[in-house]
């Protein structure tokens, strides 16, 4: 949806892109303080109202995955 434009569950092609603000709701909190956060944007069909989000990779957010990916392998036992 994000690359077609087109609406995987009614074929649509009206799709709205909204782009995440710095301060809203949908953040991914990276940090206690959200000094760094994880900025959602979403495509929303305008016929049947499915939406998708993504987090944008800024390097925040990698930082942030690099260490959050590392803690959940060592929870799991797998290296
Ligand atoms: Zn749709």
């Amino acid at each position: 949806m994000k690359n077609s434009f087109q609406c995987p569950k009614c074929n649509s092609t009206e799709v709205v892109e909204v782009l995440g603000q710095r301060f809203s709701q949908q953040n991914v909190p990276l940090n206690t303080w959200q000094t760094k956060i994880g900025i959602q944007d979403r495509y929303i069909c305008c016929n049947c109202g499915y939406t998708e989000e993504y987090t944008r990779l800024n390097d925040d957010f990698k930082n942030w995955a690099k260490g959050a990916l590392k803690k959940q392998r060592g929870k799991d036992g797998f290296v």
